[in-house]
C-alpha cells in the first residue's frame, strides 16, 4: 500500500516539500503520497487535522509555520533535539496513535554546509543572527560539530541571553558586535521583507560563508550585504531545507536520502 505523508501549514501552498520528498522515494525507487495539509491557525484546529491525518492511516508528516510550537505541545514524546528547539517540524506516529516529535532543522543546515557547501564547523568561529525557532533548533547540532565558538545576537536582547545560558555560548548586542567571524547564519525572518540586520560590516571581514535560512530564486538582500562587505561564500536556506526533509524521510522510512543532488534538481527550476 502507498504511504501517506503530509506537511502541516498555514500558509501551506507555497511548501516545496512535496516535490522534495518525492525526490527522495525516487532515489529508492518506492513510490509515496506526500501532500498539503491547511489548518486554521488555532491549537485545536490545527490537533484536529493532525488526527484526521494519522487515523486515517497517514506514516508521518512535516510541520511548518505556525505550527511548530503547536506540534511540541500536541506530541506526546519528543527527540532530545526537540526538547531543545522547544519545536516540531517532523511527526512519527507511535503504537495506540501516540506522536513522537522531532526537529530536523539543525542536522538540516549542518547537512547542507558539510556535503552541498563543503565547509565544516569544527575550530570555527559561527555568529548566529536571531533567536528565534529556527536558531534555538541548529545551536545544538552545531555545537555538535566542535566550533571554536558560537556568539548569538538578536534584535530582542533578552532572547539571545536565554539562548546563551541554555545553550552555554555567547550572546552579543549588534552594538557590542566588533570583529570578524568565519561563519555568519542569519536566522532572522528578516530576508522575508529585505531587511538586512543591523550588523556591522567588520563581521564579514575574512568571513568564509555568510548564510541565509530564507531561500527565494535570488541571492537575499543579506547575502549580497554580505559578499559587499567581505564574506568569501553565501549561501541561502534551500540546502537546509531539502537537509531537513532528509532526516525526516530517515526517520519515517529507514532511508537516508542524498541530499545534493535533490538540491541541484530543485535549482534547476523543477520546482515551481
Ligand atoms: P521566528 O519567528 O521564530 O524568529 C524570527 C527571528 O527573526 C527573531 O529572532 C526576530 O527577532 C528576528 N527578526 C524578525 N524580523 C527582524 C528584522 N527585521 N530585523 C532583525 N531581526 C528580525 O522565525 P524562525 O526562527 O522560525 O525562522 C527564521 C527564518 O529562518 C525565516 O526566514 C524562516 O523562513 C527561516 N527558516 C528556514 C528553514 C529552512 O529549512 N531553510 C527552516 C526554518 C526556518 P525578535 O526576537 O526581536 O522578534
Amino acid at each position: 500500500m502507498t504511504q501517506r505523508y503530509t506537511v502541516f501549514g498555514n500558509p501551506v501552498a507555497h511548501s516545496k516539500s512535496p516535490q522534495i520528498h518525492q525526490l527522495f522515494a525516487a532515489q529508492e525507487s518506492a513510490s509515496i503520497e506526500y501532500t498539503r495539509t491547511f489548518a486554521d491557525n488555532t491549537p485545536q484546529a490545527f490537533a484536529a487535522a493532525v488526527r484526521t491525518f494519522f487515523d486515517g492511516g497517514g506514516s508521518g508528516a512535516n510541520v511548518t509555520l505556525p505550527f511548530k510550537q503547536f506540534a511540541f505541545e500536541l506530541a506526546d514524546e519528543h527527540s532530545e533535539r526537540a526538547l531543545a528547539a522547544g519545536a516540531v517540524n517532523t511527526l512519527i506516529p507511535l503504537e495506540n496513535g501516540r506522536l513522537r516529535g522531532d526537529n530536523t532543522d539543525g542536522i538540516g543546515l549542518v547537512r547542507d554546509l558539510g556535503e552541498n557547501i563543503g565547509i565544516s564547523v569544527k575550530d570555527k568561529n559561527i555568529l548566529i543572527i536571531g533567536a528565534g525557532g529556527a536558531a534555538r533548533g541548529v545551536i545544538l547540532p552545531l555545537l555538535a560539530g566542535s566550533p571554536a565558538g558560537i556568539t548569538v545576537c538578536n534584535r530582542t536582547a533578552q532572547t539571545a541571553e536565554i539562548l546563551a545560558q541554555q545553550f552555554a555560548i555567547q550572546a552579543q548586542t549588534f552594538e557590542q558586535l566588533n570583529r570578524p567571524y568565519d561563519i555568519i547564519i542569519n536566522a532572522t525572518s528578516g530576508s522575508l521583507n529585505d531587511d538586512v540586520p543591523p550588523v556591522p560590516p567588520i563581521v564579514f571581514s575574512g568571513c568564509l560563508l555568510a548564510y541565509d535560512m530564507f531561500y527565494a530564486d535570488q541571492a537575499t538582500t543579506f547575502m549580497r550585504f554580505a559578499a559587499e562587505h567581505g564574506a568569501a561564500r553565501t549561501a541561502d536556506g534551500l540546502g537546509m531545507l531539502v537537509g531537513q526533509a532528509a532526516e525526516s524521510y530517515r526517520l519515517w522510512r529507514g532511508f537516508t536520502p542524498e541530499i545534493a543532488p535533490v538540491v541541484s534538481t530543485m535549482r534547476g527550476g523543477q520546482n515551481t
